[in-house]
C-alpha cells in the first residue's frame, strides 16, 4: 500500500510515552526477570522499527513478534537482541529461523520431526525452540505431559540441531477481574513445570495484564505488549494500575473541504443523513481504507476542542463532520488524542465500534504515515 505523505491524515507516535511505560514495567520486575517488547502487527500499529528502537533504548531485553517475516524485518534492520516468534511457523522455514537466531514455539512432536528434517546444513546454528503449553487458552501448545516428554526425547535425539530454550503458556483471562480461570491455568502450568526434569533458559507466562495485576508465577520473562503502548489491557474492566500508563498513539487530520448545506440536504452514500437545519459540514480526508471503520458513523472527532459528530456514512477515503460554525480548510481535526480540554482515547473509539482498542490500533492502515513526536 502507498503511504499518503502528501495528505494531512497522520498517526502520531509519542516515543517518550513508550519509554515511560517501559521504564515503569522494567523497574517493577523482580531481579533476573527479562522483558521482551511485543512488536507484532507493526507494533500494534505504532511502527515496528520505531518501537523496537525505542524499546531497546529503554532497556527491553528482546522482542516478540507474531510471524517469521516480522522477526526477519528486525534482523534486517540490524537488531541483534533475542527474538521469539509467538505463532507456529511452517516447519520448512525452521532453517531460516535458525540461521537468523530467531526462536520459535513448538506444540507437537510432529512439528519437531518435520523441522529437524530441514536442519541438516553443516554450518547452521541450533534452532532455539520454546515449548508452548496449552493450559487453557486453546490456541497452540502441548496439552498432555506425555506429549511434552515425547517431544523432549525428539529434541534430545537431535541435540546438535535444536535446543529447548524456553517454556511458556498464555493466559486467556489475565485481564478479567475474576481470577478463577487464570488460577486454573497457573495451577496447570505449575503441574507441567514440576513434572519436567529441567528448566530451560526462559520460563514465561506474563503478557501485559499478568505483569500488571498478577504476582509472578515462578518465571523469568515478561512478554510486554499493549501496556507498552499505554493502553489498559482490560479496556475499562480493571481501572487500578500499579503505575500510570501513557498512551503513545494519536490520530490527526485536517479539514479538506468546508461547505454550508441547507435544511433537508443529505450527506454521503445512501443519503442516510439529512441536515435538520442549515449546517456547516467539513470533510476529513480519511476513511475506512485507513482503518477508520464505517461503523464509526455517529461518533465524533475534535475540532478546536469541540466534539463534532461524524454525519453520513464513512467513505473509503473521506468522511464528513458537522462543524459548530464556518471554519477554514486546513483546520486541524483530532480523531484520537487531545484537543483543548477534551480527549478521545482509543478506548472511546473501540467502545463505539464494539471492539477492543487493540483492533482499532492494529487496523490503522499503512496508508497513514506514522510520525514520531
Ligand atoms: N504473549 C502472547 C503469546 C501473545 O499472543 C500476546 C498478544 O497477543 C502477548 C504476549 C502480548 O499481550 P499484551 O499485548 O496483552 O501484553
Amino acid at each position: 500500500m502507498v503511504t499518503a505523505t502528501l495528505r494531512s491524515s497522520r498517526v502520531l507516535i509519542n516515543e517518550a510515552a513508550i519509554t515511560h511505560n517501559l521504564t515503569h514495567a522494567l523497574t517493577g520486575l523482580p531481579k533476573g526477570t527479562d522483558l521482551f517488547a511485543v512488536v507484532k502487527a507493526d507494533a500494534y500499529g505504532h511502527g515496528l522499527l520505531r518501537v523496537a528502537r525505542v524499546a531497546q533504548a529503554a532497556g527491553a531485553n528482546g522482542f516478540c513478534v507474531a510471524v517469521l517475516d516480522e522477526a526477519l524485518a528486525l534482523r534486517r534492520a540490524g537488531f541483534t537482541l533475542p527474538i521469539l516468534v509467538l505463532g507456529i511457523i511452517e516447519p520448512e522455514y525452521a532453517a531460516i529461523a535458525a540461521a537468523n537466531h530467531i526462536a520459535v514455539p513448538v506444540g507437537s512432536s510432529e512439528w519437531l520431526t518435520a523441522a529437524i528434517a530441514g536442519l541438516n546444513a553443516a554450518d547452521l546454528p541450533k534452532l532455539h525452540v520454546h515449548f508452548a503449553l496449552d493450559t487453557g487458552m486453546g490456541r497452540i501448545g502441548f496439552r498432555h505431559l506425555e506429549d511434552i516428554k515425547a517431544a523432549v526425547r525428539v529434541v534430545q535425539a537431535a541435540s546438535s540441531q535444536i535446543e529447548i530454550t524456553g517454556l511458556f503458556t498464555h493466559f486467556a483471562t489475565a485481564d478479567d477481574p475474576d481470577p478463577t480461570y487464570f488460577n486454573l491455568q497457573v495451577a496447570r502450568f505449575h503441574q507441567f513445570l514440576a513434572a519436567l526434569p529441567e528448566r530451560p533458559r526462559y520460563v514465561h507466562v506474563a503478557n501485559s495484564a499478568t505483569s500488571l495485576w498478577h504476582a509472578a508465577c515462578d518465571c523469568n520473562l515478561v512478554r510486554f505488549g499493549v501496556a507498552m503502548y499505554g493502553l489498559n489491557p482490560s479496556g475499562r474492566a480493571i481501572e487500578t494500575l500499579p503505575y500510570p500508563l501513557a498512551p503513545a498513539l494519536s490520530v490527526v487530520s485536517s479539514l479538506s473541504f468546508v461547505k454550508q448545506i441547507a435544511a433537508g440536504e443529505a450527506v454521503s452514500y445512501g443519503a442516510t443523513y439529512h441536515a435538520p437545519q442549515t449546517e456547516w459540514i467539513g470533510t476529513v480526508p480519511m476513511g475506512y481504507a485507513d482503518g477508520w471503520q464505517r461503523r464509526l458513523q455517529g461518533f465524533h472527532v475534535l475540532v478546536e476542542g469541540e466534539e463534532c459528530e461524524i454525519v453520513g456514512r464513512i467513505c473509503m477515503d473521506q468522511f464528513m463532520i458537522r462543524l459548530p460554525h464556518q471554519l477554514p480548510t486546513g483546520t486541524p481535526v483530532v480523531l484520537v488524542g487531545r484537543s483543548g480540554e477534551r480527549e478521545i482515547t482509543l478506548q472511546d473509539v473501540a467502545d463505539y465500534a464494539h471492539t477492543i482498542h487493540y483492533e482499532i490500533a492494529c487496523g490503522l492502515s499503512e496508508r497513514l504515515p506514522r510520525v514520531s513526536i
